[in-house]
């Protein structure tokens, strides 16, 4: 079979690697679609430090059924179309006993600790698949990166009586920006590229500021009565997106960092004291934010679709990186269709 492999730094081709074979209790899937996720782009620039390379990268990933080990559910029988969650867990961990097992200590994501989707096919263990014969192929892929946003706004408790800020308008932003709406929150997205911020609006995003261009401190005042928000979600992963993220959260507010920052980051920490504030970690997804992510998208083909921004046939997969890369700031997801080519 074929793989895209991420050979060196900036260097991704195809290969021919020996096909897999499934246990009695896994499957083999012929893999569809794959998205792009900032973990891969940040593999094939050599800037990911859970990734080592050679790696298929790819964990958003929808895909059909091909053969079921003797075990394996008749659930997941050969033409069922499928999400893969691709995260493993332990089972013995404090992550793995508290139920929150998408925080495994042990944690070893297909396409960044292990080989990836990438490829024409893969086997799973039948408890990493969730069925879905209803979604359009291409948004079974969409499923995993929005549910990390939705997992960031289950973490931050929103509610209908909150006004959320997301720092971010990448995919796992604008994973946030939809779980809020969906969570009947008032959601106001900070993005510095203007040419993303027509497209937020048209989300359900209720307000947009550009913090090049205003005073991001005094518009959210003037948007919160001077309170600031109740939850700020960071999805960018930069120093001054953390710290914003405190100064911009309302007294007793929630923050979650979701964004993972590449260097320190250094706080003057009264204002966790005095505005007493919850500062979450958010950290992949739960299968019940899988599942609400599926519920969100289900009759909203329009909005799903809108998300994908750029289709490279199989073929073309190796320059998908580099396109990704030179127009980030009109791009939300990337996507591979290894049924075309
Ligand atoms: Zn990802
Ligand atoms: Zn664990």
């Amino acid at each position: 079979m074929k793989a895209l492999v991420i050979e060196k730094i900036g260097q991704a081709g195809f290969r021919e690697i020996d096909a897999p074979q499934p246990k009695a209790d896994e499957v083999l899937i012929d893999v569809k679609h794959v998205g792009l996720c900032g973990s891969d782009l940040n593999t094939f620039r050599g800037t990911n430090p859970l990734s080592k390379l050679p790696r298929i990268p790819g964990h958003e990933i929808g895909g059909v059924i091909r053969s079921a080990g003797s075990e394996v559910p008749v659930e997941f029988s050969n033409g069922a179309s499928v999400i893969v969650i691709p995260y493993s867990t332990c089972g013995k961990c404090s992550s793995c006993l508290n139920g929150r097992e998408n925080a495994c200590k042990y944690n070893e994501t297909l396409g960044v600790q292990k080989d990836g989707g990438m490829s024409t096919s893969i086997v799973v263990h039948h408890d990493r698949l969730i069925r879905n014969d209803q979604l359009k192929p291409a948004h079974l892929a969409l499923v995993e990166p929005l549910s990390v946003g939705f997992h960031a706004v289950a973490r931050g408790r929103v509610s209908e009586k909150d006004t959320v800020v997301v720092l971010g308008g990448g995919m796992i932003g604008v994973g946030a920006m939809l779980g809020a709406k969906a969570r009947g929150a008032r959601v106001i997205a900070v993005e510095v590229s203007e040419e993303k911020h027509a497209p937020l609006l048209g989300l359900g995003v209720d307000h947009v500021i550009n913090p090049m261009k205003e005073d991001l401190e005094k518009t959210l005042a003037t948007l919160t009565n001077g309170n600031g928000a109740d939850v700020v979600v960071e999805a960018v992963g930069l120093p001054e997106t953390f710290r914003a993220a405190i100064d911009l959260v309302c007294f007793s507010g929630r923050v979650v960092y979701v964004g993972y920052a590449k260097s320190e980051v250094s706080y003057n920490t009264s204002l966790f004291n005095l505005k007493e504030l919850d500062i979450l970690g958010s950290r992949n997804a739960t299968r019940a934010d899988f599942d609400a992510v599926i519920a969100f998208i289900s009759g909203q083909e329009e909005l799903a679709s809108s998300l994908i921004s750029r289709v490279f046939p199989w073929a073309e997969a190796d320059q998908a990186f580099e396109y990704w890369e030179a127009n980030r700031n009109k791009t939300f997801k990337v996507m591979i269709n290894l049924a075309d080519g």
